[in-house]
């Protein structure tokens, strides 16, 4: 996990955290080891729980339906706190506030939530294409008062990034957590890794978990809308979820003239492997080309659960 994320060497207390979210209360159970925990086979105790972090650790008040992807907390954290990083490594900007775009919110709209606690000047764009999807995240940002940073936009168009709902100049960095895989068969294969912890449950719906082309097509798509905007966006990302796209990915971004920086950062959480794929067409603090810092060789990430998420050249 990233060095700043709080549950890197710290992971929750759920006695504690049922203490601030009484609903978690009645999934207690404990293991044979002696320890509180909850069945993270149960989608509700998985619900609650992901209820009571956001409330007792951040202060946000969530609902989501049953069906829906049930953000394990400090893997989306890690995506955040990275980017941060990232945002580091551009040129310092004149002017506060910053502005993102998350690219598919989701019902929990949960990046631009956790986004908004983390850094009180940041402001986000939240796309999603699912119509009972962006009734969800437009009723939790009301229900934690932030219409004023986050808006949320219903994307109709064909293209990740369409220029109608692109209506600022500029922005500084767009995110995702693309739906990682192609079809069912690829689902079923690696449903426990897009999990919280291993063996939990998978609520993802069907557009949350499957798209024409898998994860690689999609963010191969985001790429090549990346190149005609260029600077526009400073800082373009993705959340990976399978090694074998991160290296095709980057591949297909290295072969590119036109990129000044890329990134590839490997996440562990438990034993789910996760990667962040950073690039940008903004020269980054004076340096001349990121293309030759190896990005390949951060492809793997450590057995420990600290942070890799300082680039390793
Ligand atoms: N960001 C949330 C949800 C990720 S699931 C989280 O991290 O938990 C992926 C989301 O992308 C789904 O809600 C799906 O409806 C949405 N999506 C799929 N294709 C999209 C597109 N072309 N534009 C915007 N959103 C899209």
């Amino acid at each position: 996990m990233h060095i700043r994320n709080r549950y890197a060497n710290n992971m929750p207390n759920f006695a504690e955290v049922a203490a601030e979210h009484p609903p978690l209360s009645q999934y207690l159970k404990k293991t044979r080891a002696g320890h509180v925990s909850i069945d993270f086979k149960n989608p509700r105790a998985l619900r609650e729980l992901t209820y009571g972090l956001l409330w007792k650790d951040f202060g946000i008040r969530l609902e989501i339906p049953l069906d829906s992807l049930c953000p394990p907390i400090p893997n989306r954290l890690d995506y955040l706190l990275s980017l941060q990083d990232m945002l580091l490594l551009l040129p310092r900007k004149e002017s506060l506030p910053v502005h993102g775009i998350d690219i598919g919110t989701g019902a929990s709209c949960i990046y631009p939530l956790l986004g908004c606690c983390i850094a009180e000047y940041w402001h986000f764009t939240a796309l999603e294409i699912d119509d009972r999807s962006i009734e969800y995240a437009r009723e939790n940002v009301e229900r934690n008062n932030l219409q004023d940073r986050i808006c949320i936009l219903k994307n109709s168009g064909s293209e990740l990034l369409p220029p109608n709902l692109l209506t600022r100049d500029s922005y500084d960095f767009c995110m995702c957590n693309p739906p990682f895989y192609e079809d069912a068969v690829a689902v079923a294969k690696g449903v426990e890794a897009k999990a919280l912890l291993p063996r939990a449950v998978c609520t993802g719906s069907r557009n949350e978990m499957i798209t024409d082309g898998g994860e690689y097509a999609f963010v191969a798509r985001l790429f090549e809308e990346s190149c005609k905007l260029r600077g526009r966006i400073s800082m373009y990302s993705s959340l990976i979820g399978r090694k074998k796209d991160g290296t095709a990915l980057l591949k297909l971004l290295e072969a590119s003239k036109d990129v000044s920086f890329v990134r590839l950062v490997a996440f562990r959480q438990g034993t789910t492997r996760r990667w962040i794929l950073f690039w940008s067409f903004v020269v980054p603090n004076g340096q001349p080309s990121q293309l030759d810092a190896d990005p390949q060789s951060q492809l793997a990430a450590p057995d420990t659960a600290s942070s890799d998420a300082v680039p390793s050249s």
